[in-house]
């Protein structure tokens, strides 16, 4: 830990020690642990704070919404493994904001969100002060941790603290409440020096329980028709090497999740990725890595084989037994989980099936086969569909398999997951558990910042309406990074037909005739319309290549696209069987 010493006083003129303010003392306790890049929007009572971050040389990323940098943090903390770290004004600042903290928490990113607050002791009082809100309160529920900072000596222990919170055990999104009293407290700089401290292990690591490996190697080795399922958990814990080890050397088909896409190649000849039901109702033993038996899952009921066994690897204790038993629960960090079983399995021999691998692999060609067909075949539709979109995109995202893939919508979504294979892990950001849009810029963004890589943003253009403000942002930081619109003019499509008595469009009406290129060219990005794939196939190239902001206008049909996606229980009247 670096300390200034206050330099000896030169003459007999009178000697006045040099002072802090609460803001210096967050600034620095920010680099102290290490953070490089704050995301945020400054304005009373956190400008100043932005300055001073920025002079300890971390980067301030300034946006246009306070959700889009909370999007940007989060991001950064999935990515990293380290929190990323959201700064926001009182109020409607810290509203905004706490909502990407929220979906964090939800999605298990690690983030700190540190809010600028009126002071506590008023807003208690009622008494109407600046922007006076309960910001502490109302953040508590929707986040892992929370702190109030009232005195400027707190503010190094709440910013370690939060840091432990966001990254241990299960990872999530950490709320400091950081007072106006505390921000413009005053200090000397000699006392404000004696605060900063090293955390020891800001990260532990907890090994499971012997009993419950032993179990679930067990288990494992005497399944005929096993399985893995991998989970943006697996993907976020940097496990790679002992996954791989896992799939490889005991040959276990894995599927992965939207977001754990890559972590194994999808291409891959152990990838289930087109054999989901099969999966789902065949196997007899599934080990679930750092994914949920959530919704996306269909709760682990349903179409899985009733007779499964599940083993399931997690952190987070709570997660076992949530919607279905589980066989195997193994409660412990991924890597020290992984090692344990690997350890356990010592080369032992599996009782597979031995025609369940090759019995998926035919399904898979015959599956894959038809779909390549289906991507050529909409080739030469005009204007464009998705797939048409979708047969100029993938081949160039499977080519640059270091870029980053990020992507929101309803069918720009589906599709793009169903279509662009993934080979690296951690190269595949969406809208994740809650799978809400408007996620696009703000993830695009800190994914660019966190990891210096380039980033397609692949969008619906319903999408990119919550957040296309701040693709601003990504031109004002010449990041590398394109965003792809795929535009059918509304939400699911563009087709909507308004009921009677009313002349205003229809509620999933947007704008087929947009121009989003234009909002690029308002910022100076490079930008293009395309309306054929071979146009598309030269923006998106030509874009990748130039390592700069850039925006593609994707003309689509406006009866591309159909109310989405797979869950038909929560869609219970295709919309046009809506009556009145
Ligand atoms: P997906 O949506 O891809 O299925 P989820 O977000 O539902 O993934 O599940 C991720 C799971 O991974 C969570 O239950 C979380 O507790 C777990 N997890 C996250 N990090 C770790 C880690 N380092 N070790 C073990 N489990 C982890
Ligand atoms: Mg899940």
């Amino acid at each position: 830990m670096a300390t200034t010493t206050t330099p000896a006083p030169q003459s007999n003129a009178p000697h006045f020690p040099e002072q802090v303010t609460g803001m210096y003392i967050l600034a620095r306790a920010l680099k102290n642990i290490g953070i490089q890049n704050v995301y945020g929007l400054v304005g009373i009572p956190i400008t100043e704070a932005g300055y001073l971050i920025q002079g300890q040389g971390i980067r301030f990323v300034g946006f246009r919404h306070e959700q889009q940098a909370g999007m940007a943090a989060a991001t950064e903390g999935y990515l990293t493994k380290k929190p990323g770290v959201l700064m926001t004004v009182s109020s409607l600042g810290f509203m905004n904001g706490l909502t990407a903290t929220a979906n964090a928490t939800v999605n298990c990113y690690p983030m700190i969100q540190i809010s600028g607050a009126s002071d506590p002791t008023m807003v208690d009082m009622n008494m109407g002060t600046y922007e006076q809100l309960d910001q502490f309160n109302t953040a508590k529920p929707l986040v892992k941790a929370a702190f109030r900072c009232s005195k400027a000596e707190d503010i190094p222990s709440a910013v370690a603290r939060a840091y432990r919170a966001a990254v241990s055990g299960r990872p999530g999104g950490v709320y400091i409440d950081m007072t106006t009293p505390a921000l413009g407290q005053v200090m000397n700089r000699e006392d404000a020096e004696k605060l900063f401290y090293e955390p020891v292990d800001l990260y532990s690591p907890v090994i499971p329980n012997s009993q419950s490996v032993d179990r679930a190697v067990e288990i494992l080795t005497s399944a005929k028709r096993p399985a893995i399922l991998l989970g943006k958990g697996a993907a976020y814990a940097q496990v790679d090497d002992k996954i791989k080890q896992l799939v490889e050397k005991y040959n276990i088909p894995y599927l992965p999740m939207s977001m754990a896409k890559g972590l194994m190649p999808d291409d891959g000849p152990l990838s289930a990725l087109s054999c989901r039901s099969t999966i789902m109702e065949k196997s007899d033993v599934v080990m679930v890595i750092g994914a949920r038996l959530n919704w996306m899952l269909s709760f682990g009921r349903g179409k899985w084989n009733p007779d499964m066994k599940f083993i399931q690897l997690d952190v987070d204790p709570e997660e076992m037994d949530v919607n279905v038993p589980i066989a195997a629960p193994v409660v412990g960090d991924m890597g020290l989980a992984l090692d344990a079983i690997l350890a356990k399995l010592d080369g032992a021999k599996m009782s597979a099936d031995p025609t369940w691998v090759p019995a998926l692999q035919a399904e898979s060609k015959e599956k894959n086969a038809k779909f390549a067909a289906r991507i050529d075949a909409a080739k030469t539709a005009m204007p464009m569909t998705h797939w048409a979109a979708l047969s100029a995109v993938k081949p160039i995202i499977e080519a640059n398999p270091d870029v980053i893939l990020v992507n929101e919508g309803a069918n720009t979504l589906d599709d793009t997951r169903d279509a662009v294979n993934m080979s690296l892990p951690r190269h595949r950001v969406d809208c994740a558990t809650w799978a809400i849009m408007g996620m696009g810029m703000g993830s695009m963004i800190g994914a660019a910042v966190a990891t210096g890589k380039s980033v397609v943003a692949i969008e619906g253009d319903s999408a990119f309406g919550f957040s296309g403000m701040d693709f601003s942002t990504a031109c004002r930081f010449k990041l590398p990074v394109t965003v792809v619109i795929f535009n059918n003019g509304g939400i699911y499509n563009g087709v909507g037909v308004p009921m009677d008595k009313t002349t205003d469009p229809a509620p999933t009406t947007l704008d087929i005739h947009a121009r989003y290129d234009k909002l690029g060219d308002a910022f100076g990005a490079q930008t293009y319309y395309v309306q054929t794939p071979e146009e598309l196939s030269k923006a998106l190239t030509e874009s990748i290549a130039s390592k700069k902001p850039c925006l593609i206008d994707v003309q689509l049909a406006a009866d591309s696209g159909k109310e989405s996606g797979h869950i038909g229980y929560l869609n219970p009247a295709p919309l046009q069987d809506i009556t009145v």
